[in-house]
Order: C-alpha cells, then sequence, then structure tokens
C-alpha cells in the first residue's frame, strides 16, 4: 500500500498516518520530522533547512526529494509507505513520479484531509498548550505568525495537487472536520474501495488475452519514417538532388515571383560559374 496524505498543518495528517501504519504493516514518511531530525542533528542538510522551515517557508524541491528518494529504496519501506507533508509542491509530485516508476512502484491513493483555516489555528494552539503541559519542546514554526505563513505556502503551492492527482483518478477527499475516528472510518473505506478496484484491474489485466509476438521474419517498420522522409539527408532527397544536377545535401532552389509573374531564382556565384565553363 502507497499512500499519499495531503492537507494543511493541523489537518491530521500524523494522527492518521499513525493508525495506518498499525493497520496496514507500513512506514509513515514525514518530510517534516526528517528535516526537524537533520535540523537537530546539525547535518548539512539540516543547517539549509533551519531558518527556512523556522520562517514557515518551503524547503528547496532537490532537498525533499533527495531525503525521499533515499528513504524508499530502504527495507521497511518496500511493504509501502504512507507521505506525510510530501509532496507539496507539483514539481516534488513530478519527481516522485519518476522515482515510483523507476522502481516499477505505483500509488495506490491520494486522501486529502479538508479543513476550515480557523479551526487549523485552534488545533494548533491546543497541540501547543498540550506539549507545553506535558513539558515536550515546541516546534519552532508553531506560532500564530508562522503558522499563517504555512497555511499559505500550502494554500499557493499545494493545494494544486488535489487537480494533478485528480487528473490522474487518485484523489480522494475526507473530511477533517469530523471527530479523529471517524475520520479514520472514511479512509479505511476509501482504501478498501482502491484495493477492490486495484484487484480487479489486475485480474481483468490476467484476464486479457495477451497480443501475439510477431515471428522474427516478419518486417519492422522502418524507424521513424516519418521523420527520415523529410530530412535532406535521406536516400529519397538525395535521389531527387542527384537527378537536379545539385550535390546531395544542397537545398533545391526556391522559385519567386516578381510583379505577380514567376521568376526562376538566381543562382549562387559558384553554380553560375560552373555553367559558364560548361558553355
Ligand atoms: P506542517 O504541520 O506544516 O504540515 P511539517 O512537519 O510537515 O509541517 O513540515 C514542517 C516544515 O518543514 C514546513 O513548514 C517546511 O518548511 C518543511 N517541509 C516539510 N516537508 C516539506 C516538503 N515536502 N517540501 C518543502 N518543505 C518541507
Amino acid at each position: 500500500m502507497r499512500l499519499i496524505l495531503l492537507g494543511p498543518p493541523g489537518a491530521g495528517k500524523g494522527t492518521q498516518a499513525q493508525r495506518l501504519i498499525a493497520k496496514y504493516g507500513i512506514v509513515q514518511l514525514s518530510t517534516g520530522d526528517m528535516l526537524r531530525a537533520a535540523v537537530a542533528a546539525g547535518t548539512p542538510v539540516g543547517l539549509k533547512a533551519k531558518a527556512i522551515m523556522e520562517r514557515g517557508e518551503l524547503v528547496p524541491d532537490a532537498v525533499v526529494v533527495a531525503i525521499i528518494a533515499d528513504r524508499i529504496d530502504q527495507k521497511d519501506a518496500k511493504p509501502g509507505f504512507v507521505l506525510d507533508g510530501f509532496p507539496r509542491t507539483v514539481a516534488q509530485a513530478e519527481a516522485l513520479d519518476r522515482l515510483l516508476a523507476e522502481r516499477g512502484l505505483k500509488l495506490d491513493a491520494v486522501i486529502e484531509l479538508k479543513v476550515d483555516e480557523e479551526a487549523l489555528l485552534k488545533r494548533i494552539e491546543t497541540r501547543v498548550w498540550q506539549m507545553l503541559e506535558r513539558g515536550e519542546k515546541v516546534r519552532a514554526d508553531d506560532n500564530p505568525e508562522v503558522l499563517k505563513g504555512r497555511l499559505a505556502a500550502y494554500r499557493t503551492q499545494t493545494a494544486p495537487l488535489a487537480f494533478y492527482y485528480a487528473s490522474k483518478g487518485l484523489h480522494r477527499m475526507v473530511d477533517g472536520m469530523a471527530a479523529i475516528d471517524e475520520v479514520t472510518a472514511a479512509i479505511d473505506r476509501l482504501l478498501a474501495k482502491a484495493v477492490e478496484k486495484a484487484a480487479g484491474k489486475a485480474k481483468r489485466a490476467a484476464a486479457k488475452p495477451q497480443p501475439r509476438k510477431r515471428g522474427k521474419t516478419a518486417k519492422k517498420a522502418p524507424k521513424s519514417a516519418s521523420k527520415g522522409a523529410s530530412k535532406s539527408g535521406s536516400k529519397s532527397a538525395s535521389r531527387r538532388a542527384k537527378k537536379a544536377g545539385r550535390p546531395a545535401g544542397a537545398k533545391r532552389r526556391k522559385a519567386g515571383r516578381k510583379n505577380g509573374r514567376p521568376v526562376r531564382a538566381r543562382r549562387n556565384s559558384s553554380s553560375r560559374r560552373r555553367l559558364t565553363k560548361a558553355r
């Protein structure tokens, strides 16, 4: 099972991802968590990302794509994964498509948690209080000012992914304002359908008679026949040139019109010289 959870900050992606990994035996790949770990460890990626994250902006695509490429190749990600916080831009989504295609893998679904922004601000405020009460360190970007920036980044850069995945028939929507268990149940129902659909597709593909392979003697169509015919270097073009007394590869002179009457194109100096000699 390979999934993407889409939704603005505070939509509940992390909570639902935890439930999904327990149910399907897959791993959660959160670029936010990975970047925070890199910042804490002071790695080169962490040093690059720290200030950007504190401003609530997006880390460069190349950085997160490299992190994800590395992570999906690890053994524990083989049974599947739920991506949380990635992709966040169309460029990242395209990079993910390439990564998966190179590995012969496919996404099963992209689930968007739909929530309203007012509620998000309240949710994050509550999250901060709960963390403080537990004596945990609060995220540097969990404050109202930065949160506004994170929401704006989501609206402009990430929300268009809903259309991107809808065009691929993968996008599904769940009401993220419902109670946590209800959201989980809605995701379960969607995934059951997606799995059923994929199984049906695989069954139909297996039942479909395979087209017979051509025998060895069968004639192949010439490679890029249409392209070759228009090139001056092609056989027919050089034959035409020979007939017209032009060196192969030379362009045909074009006749033009003057005062509405057709006129022959002027010969260039070298062909004029050749003609004078011959006379
Ligand atoms: P959020 O709660 O805002 O969804 P995350 O934990 O997913 O937070 O990410 C925190 C920060 O990490 C983001 O605001 C951004 O700076 C950076 N980040 C995480 N994932 C990505 C990504 N895929 N592309 C760019 N930046 C990212």
